[in-house]
């Protein structure tokens, strides 16, 4: 498999930026992938008029100075693929413009980001839209026949994480995926309410039996146990994962029904959290071109969760303690092993909780991605390529940067996708990461 060294990029940036920068990084790391970042309301190029009407939201149609495909020929010259990084439902910062669009619990209420300790911008979409999600299958293959692009990466193609609020796992309870579940062969309203109960379990819990769990190492079956094992939760599980992949094949579809040769995937939760995502790796695998884990925000992906499960159940239940309740969690998901604190307020070194991945402090963050990196792999057949995407932008130092390259390389993935913020990039970073690319045959 071709190794693939690719960076993501805004596409302002890279239009106005000097192509130096460019070929500074194909000399520095071997770059060949530039993706270009694309909101959901369109950027300086995007959809054809015709297709922009069909939008469910006000986007941008392309303007008169498009000069995409100039640029796209720049990049080939240069012997660099382009590839276009689509946004679709999860975190979406204009979520509460558009409530008929929006993420519902059971009860029919929009969620909102409210967590704790979470940020405020991650108001989710509904998956199972149908305006929406014909509206960017439409979009791919206009995309595709007007841009001479080698790829498309889908990103917040899932659910968000619970860490911005643990509702995100208890919806969407919307009639379309209602509609959807029965398509897919799911009783919703039995999922429903089992799904109703395990709340309840969660908000009734006894603080002897939790202390007794936290002395006895419980694994992920006992916990199971413990919420009743209920065969709702697994089928909540499965129905979510299912209907991001009808989604991912109904992209991929369309992509292929216009140029066969055209590349499409999806970045992915970290596996851990995966599955209480919407991401089941197989089935990403089995309809995309490439798989692409999202290693760069393991904060938002791991820590948070931890954090937001804890807030809420000390909250509801006034005789247990985060000292009792985090290493439960921390066993549950397999985190029990990277020495993570007891207490919320040791999470909260920074003033401002994190968007994207930092150096370690006293939270072994870099392990936590290695850890990943390696389960990731570990979970699928890998007959389709694995880039790691993780981060190597000036809150990362170069040993930072250097380890989470060789992780990638260790765990056996074909290549990997750097966040850099402003291209070029930290000079240590790009020369740490160069000496494991040098290496990685
Ligand atoms: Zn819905």
């Amino acid at each position: 498999m071709k190794r693939v060294v690719g960076v993501y990029t805004g596409s302002t940036e890279i239009m106005q930026a000097n192509w130096r920068t460019v070929e500074q990084l194909k000399e520095e790391i071997g770059l060949n992938l530039v993706i270009l970042g694309m909101g959901p309301a369109g950027d300086i190029w995007g959809p054809s008029q015709e297709v922009a009407r069909k939008s469910p939201i006000e986007v941008q149609p392309v303007g008169k100075d498009d000069r995409l495909n100039d640029f796209i020929q720049e990049a080939h010259r240069r012997d660099i693929d382009v590839w276009i990084c689509i946004s679709l439902y999860a975190e979406m910062d204009s979520g509460p413009n558009h409530p008929e669009l929006a993420f519902r619990d059971f009860d029919g209420n929009i969620v909102e980001p409210v967590s704790r300790h979470g940020s405020g911008w991650s108001w989710s979409w509904c998956p199972s839209n149908r305006r929406w999600r014909e509206y960017n299958e439409e979009l791919l293959k206009d995309l595709t026949r007007r841009y001479e692009v080698d790829g498309f990466t889908m990103t917040h193609q899932r659910y968000s994480p619970i860490g911005h609020n643990l509702f995100n796992f208890f919806g969407c309870g919307c009639k379309e995926c209602e509609r959807a579940a029965g398509e897919l062969g799911y009783d919703f309203g039995k999922m429903r309410s089992g799904m109703n109960k395990i709340l309840g379990l969660m908000k009734s819990v006894d603080s002897r039996r939790l202390a007794r769990l936290r002395d006895l190492d419980l694994g992920f079956t006992d916990l199971l146990y413990y919420l009743g094992a209920d065969p709702s939760l697994v089928d909540w599980i499965n129905f979510r994962c299912d209907l991001i992949g009808t989604g991912m094949e109904r992209y991929h579809e369309a992509v292929k029904s216009v140029k066969e040769d055209v590349t499409i995937g999806t970045d992915s939760f970290p596996p851990t959290f995966s599955s209480i995502g919407g991401h089941k790796y197989s089935l990403l695998e089995r309809h995309s071109d490439f798989l692409s884990p999202l290693l760069s925000h393991i904060f938002i992906f791991a820590l948070f969760n931890f954090m937001e499960l804890t807030a809420r159940m000390t909250d509801w239940n006034s005789g247990i303690s985060e000292a009792d309740l985090l290493p439960v969690l921390y066993r549950a998901f397999g985190y029990d092993k990277l020495g993570l604190p007891n207490s919320l307020k040791a999470f909260h070194e920074h003033e401002s909780l994190p968007s994207s991945d930092f150096s370690d402090t006293k939270l072994p963050l870099s392990e936590a991605v290695r850890r990943e990196a390696f389960k990731a792999v570990a979970a699928v057949r890998h007959d389709k390529p694995m880039y790691g995407i993780f981060s190597a932008h000036s809150k990362i130092d170069a040993n930072g940067a250097k380890f989470r390259a060789a992780a990638m390389r260790e765990a056996g993935m074909d290549g990997v996708i750097l966040q850099v913020g402003q291209l070029p990039g930290p000079e240590a970073n790009l020369k740490a990461i160069s000496e494991v690319l040098a290496r990685w045959g």
